[in-house]
């Protein structure tokens, strides 16, 4: 079932859904995770993804892959950072699918992570382009655009994480599928939303989403990614672009706006930069790990974590609940 054909019936045809996991994932109480006043759940969206590799970038291609064969493209061309989730998952699905993909890395630290990272994506059939720094990837692009057309048709052009408006949908879904776990019993209603920030799809579309679903949880958005412009500006907008998207597909008038009041981002979390592992994501990487049995990794869903555990204990989210949204998913 797809929750926003459900609500807006015309968008079937307009915007399809290529369904590459199985929802709703599932929700849990995380009664070790964090000392402060509100108690916090799990939403593992890790779960999510049928296709060797899960997390949040399916979601994301779910909605991308439909457009890139309506746009009748057969190679999607698309950056990231050498450990890229994004990349490594488009390869995976596009291939599944039909499609090429080609990938301009630029440099992280190297760790053992990213190190098995380049393995599988070496391994998934992109062709990889070592374009090392964010300058000589933007220069690339242009050439790497001409050089990959395939029968006559340019490639489909993606920027880093996925996160167009056609991405984000994927977290609208997302929304309403909490919100329809909420409704059912399953989940409190969450005070916040606590999720990592690396390009900015997963945020905004959870901002549209809860409040297409009415909802009144907040978005905390704990900012990863230091190579992008994430702020109370680039997300909100990036969320009226997306219904913006969806009115002119069809949906109608939905008179979207988000308020000050509706997300928060932390901006404090970053450490030396993206890639950086900092000393209490390790401890929170830990701690989950020994306490709740939670996998996080080190470039996203630790520092998210980390904010979650110090904001909590500061008594930043009243009683909360609290739900954090588990975006990693190696298999
Ligand atoms: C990409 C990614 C994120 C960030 O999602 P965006 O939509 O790019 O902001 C968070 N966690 C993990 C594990 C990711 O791979």
């Amino acid at each position: 079932m797809t929750y926003l054909h459900v609500r807006f019936p015309r968008l079937k045809e307009s915007l399809p859904r290529l369904p590459l996991g199985d929802g709703p994932t599932p929700v849990r109480p995380l009664p070790g995770l964090s000392e402060g006043a509100a108690q916090v759940w799990l939403k593992d969206d890790g779960a999510y993804g049928n296709g060797g590799w899960g997390g949040n970038k399916v979601r994301k291609l779910e909605w991308l892959l439909p457009d890139v064969r309506h746009s009748g493209r057969k190679t999607i061309l698309s950056v990231g950072g050498l450990g890229t989730n994004w990349g490594l998952a488009t390869a995976l699905y596009a291939r599944e699918h039909g499609l090429r993909t080609v990938l301009a890395l630029v440099d992280q630290p190297v760790d053992d992570y990213v190190r098995a990272q380049l393995g599988r994506l070496r391994e998934s059939g992109a062709k990889l382009y070592f374009t090392r720094t964010k300058g000589r990837t933007v220069a690339a692009v242009p050439w790497l655009f001409a050089r990959h057309f395939s029968g006559g048709r340019p490639p489909y052009v993606l920027g880093a994480g996925g996160s167009s408006p056609v991405g984000a949908l994927g977290y609208v879904e997302a929304a309403l599928e909490i919100a329809a776990q909420v409704e059912d019993g399953l989940l409190p209603e969450p005070s916040h939303i606590v999720t990592a920030v690396g390009s900015g799809g997963t945020t905004a579309g959870l901002l549209l989403g809860l409040r297409l679903a009415g909802l009144r949880t907040r978005v905390v958005g704990v900012v990863v990614n230091d190579t992008l412009r994430l702020d109370g500006v680039t997300l909100p907008r990036l969320a009226r672009r997306t219904a913006k998207l969806l009115e002119r597909r069809g949906a109608g008038p939905l008179r979207f706006e988000s308020g000050e009041e509706d997300l928060t981002v932390v901006r404090d979390r970053l450490g030396k930069g993206y890639g950086h592992p900092t000393p209490e994501g390790e401890r929170a990487r830990e701690h989950a790990a020994g306490r709740e049995g939670l996998v996080l990794e080190p470039v996203y869903t630790a520092k998210a974590v980390a904010a979650l555990r110090a904001m909590n204990e500061e008594g930043r989210f009243g009683d909360g609940p609290i739900l954090f949204l588990q975006t990693n998913g190696p298999r």
